[in-house]
């Protein structure tokens, strides 16, 4: 890293994706400076602009051009915040890397303890959010994916925990080695092992702007996750279809049992309609659920970029051949 001094040990990057953070960018900066000055660590930023179309890009050009360790690179247009986190991990040099947003809702003070524990060993450090500042919905919301996430990917994601993290070089190179195309990040983070540790933390309120996420996002990522860390939606229909089958067995007899032996009338018209629906409905979604596994195998298959660089602010050398 020709920029920072070679003598000086080890180097923290800090990982930064950006979508329409004009307003931010520049107080962020401030606020990070003198935490990271106050590191016994050489520092540099990256930001990685995921397709603003405000002024964040010119802004992150003139960050750069006042402080050499300050780098950006921008992609041609929005591919997500993950694929943005992928770009940052695979851009950092530093021997510890931290991710973090730009909003100030993850805020610089805790830097020096993810530090700490880097320091004492541990590969991965997580920011856990206390959840008390979240919406009632959000914290539901977030609290019911955990379990179902648990339950079905068998994989304890620690509670709370956010794109507030920090990864040992080791564990960069972990993560750099995972290019899959749907990707859920905090999900990859804990499948990769390593020694981990969890710094807890008080979320801010978003200091400009607005959040980037809504309902509809929130529910892609959320199956995003479990699609792409658990097969046990796509094996479950041959139980329930087995389960299903041995019932209309048992019924079908009951149903014999009655007309043989006791002769009973048969007016089956609404149970007849009932099961149509029924069994229709869970055709419908196995096939959805088969469906959403086919698209994601699909995106892989065609080994698309996981994102496109259009532009590297304050890299020195040629563009790196990356995504
Ligand atoms: N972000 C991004 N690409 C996106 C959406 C968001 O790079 O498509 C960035 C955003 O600029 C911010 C971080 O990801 O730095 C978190 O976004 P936001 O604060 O909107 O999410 P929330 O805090 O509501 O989860
Ligand atoms: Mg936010």
């Amino acid at each position: 890293m020709p920029d920072l001094p070679q003598s000086s040990g080890p180097v923290l990057t800090v990982v930064i994706p950006v979508l329409n953070e004009e307003g931010m960018v520049g107080p962020l900066v401030d606020a990070l400076r003198p935490v990271l000055d106050g590191l016994d660590l050489a520092w540099d930023i990256l930001f990685v602009d995921d397709g603003s179309t405000d002024r964040t890009l010119p802004r992150l050009r003139a960050l750069a051009g006042a402080e050499p360790r300050i780098k950006a690179i921008s992609f041609s247009r929005n591919f997500g915040k993950e694929q943005a986190m992928a770009a940052g991990l695979r851009y950092a040099k530093g021997d510890c890397v931290l991710i973090m947003d730009a909003d100030l809702q993850h805020p610089p003070e805790y830097i020096p303890q993810f530090v700490r524990l880097w320091r004492q060993g541990s590969k991965v450090v997580f920011g856990q959010r206390n959840h008390i500042a979240d919406g009632f919905l959000r914290r539901a919301y977030s609290d019911i994916f955990h379990v179902v996430f648990g339950v079905l990917a068998g994989a304890r994601l620690p509670r709370g925990i956010v794109d507030f993290v920090l990864l040992d070089r080791s564990a960069v190179e972990a993560m750099n080695m995972l290019d899959e195309r749907s990707r859920f990040t905090k999900g990859m983070f804990t499948w990769i092992g390593f020694n981990t540790a969890v710094v807890p933390f008080d979320v801010g309120e978003r200091l400009a702007g607005q959040t980037r996420f809504n309902f509809w996002k929130l529910l892609r990522f959320a199956l995003d996750g479990i699609v792409s860390f658990s097969t046990l939606p796509l094996r479950m229909w041959s139980y329930v279809g087995v389960f299903i089958s041995l019932g209309a067995l048992l019924y079908s007899l009951y149903f014999l049992i009655k007309t043989l032996i006791f002769k009973a009338d048969v007016p089956g018209f609404p149970s007849l309609l009932v099961a149509i629906f029924f069994f229709a409905g869970v055709q419908m979604i196995s096939l959805g659920v088969i469906g959403e596994y086919i698209g994601r195998i699909f995106d892989e298959v065609k080994r698309r970029p996981l994102y496109i660089v259009a532009e590297e602010v304050g890299m020195a050398g040629t563009p790196r051949d990356h995504g």
